[in-house]
């Protein structure tokens, strides 16, 4: 392993890599992931880790970026905390939603329990309204600020003033206001074509042809034919942080009027329509044996070598698309 090799000489990296071969003796290759982060992904995904992301060798400066990212957090939580964030706007003490979520997933150690987490966020949002400091709270804990910089990172643009000029979700629902479709908990479960790999998005249900729309404002920076996608759009946003994936759109028309690479999408904007295309090296075919689906990926870039390969982060949407339900979009607003 090239880590090993390029570290070694240091007595400071060998100890580190002591520990790392004893932890991993300890507790098998599920450790890998957040010691190794050059673990490849399928591999590393099967594991479960106590911490969202690791701490990065302090003598790597140029790699001191996030590598790893398990988005536990249940609805229950989110919604909590989404709540306190708004009810709290304008008061004396804003209670913001990505500290919130930080503060319980370093004390749950990221395995969540909606019952008792929910009791955990009432406990510190009573702490800090009453004047105490998260900052200070959280102080000695190294942990903190990586879960901190993840929660930020995933919902920069999910809150601010809404249409109607009240302070709220301002990231829309993916599917149109008024549409029905229905969707599990479906991460990370097996699939194959071709080759295995796991599922690294989140499938709602619907009918062919119901209006997809953009969940935050972004560049559309992949359109059209992608042999597994099918019918694809992708939208970056504009800090640069965050990949949506729309896939399996629909065959003939699969994306709304005038949308082009570079193209500027807005929250709310219509961009395609629900289909049940891909899984072919020909274009424009639908996949065989499948329920019309729309096909919802969300990557999240902390370092360009994170843009693709075997570094890429994907996270497990399923709770932030039902925390999306509270804005949903219609077609034409
Ligand atoms: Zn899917």
């Amino acid at each position: 392993m090239n880590f090993f090799v390029y570290f070694t000489h240091t007595t400071q990296m060998k100890l580190f890599v002591l520990i790392g071969l004893l932890v991993i003796l300890l507790f098998g290759g599920c450790t890998s992931k957040p010691l190794f982060p050059e673990a490849p992904f399928v591999e590393a995904s099967y594991c479960h880790s106590p911490a969202p992301h690791t701490e990065p060798p302090k003598s790597l400066p140029e790699t001191n970026h996030i590598k790893w990212v398990d988005f536990n957090v249940s609805y229950a939580v989110l919604a909590k905390a989404y709540q306190y964030d708004v009810s709290t706007y304008g008061k004396d003490v804003h209670l913001k939603m990505p500290e919130l979520l930080a503060y319980i997933s370093v004390k749950n150690g990221n395995f969540f329990s909606s019952k008792r987490d929910v009791k955990e966020l009432d406990k510190i949002a009573t702490r800090l309204k009453a004047g105490e400091n998260l900052d200070e709270i959280m102080s000695g804990n190294k942990y903190y600020k990586y879960h901190l910089e993840v929660y930020q990172t995933i919902f920069a643009e999910f809150l601010g003033t809404t249409a109607e000029g009240k302070y709220g979700l301002i990231a829309s629902h993916p599917i149109a206001k008024g549409r029905y479709y229905n969707h599990s908990n479906d991460f990370g479960v097996a699939r194959s074509y071709g080759y295995k790999r796991r599922h690294l998005g989140h499938d709602l249900f619907g009918s062919v042809g119901t209006p997809i729309m953009a969940i935050e404002d972004g560049i559309i920076t992949e359109i059209g034919w992608n042999r597994y996608g099918g019918w694809r759009v992708g939208i970056r946003s504009h800090d640069n942080k965050r990949y949506y994936y729309y896939a399996h759109l629909r065959k003939d028309s699969p994306f709304a009027q005038g949308l082009e690479l570079g193209s500027e999408v807005t929250a709310g904007q219509h961009i395609g329509y629900l289909g049940v295309s891909g899984y072919s090296n020909k274009e424009n075919k639908n996949m065989p044996n499948a329920k019309p689906h729309l096909h919802l990926g969300l990557q999240l870039i902390f370092h360009p070598s994170q843009e693709k390969g075997s570094k890429e982060i994907w996270i497990d949407i399923y709770a932030i698309t039902r925390l999306l339900e509270k804005n949903r979009v219609a077609v034409g607003l």
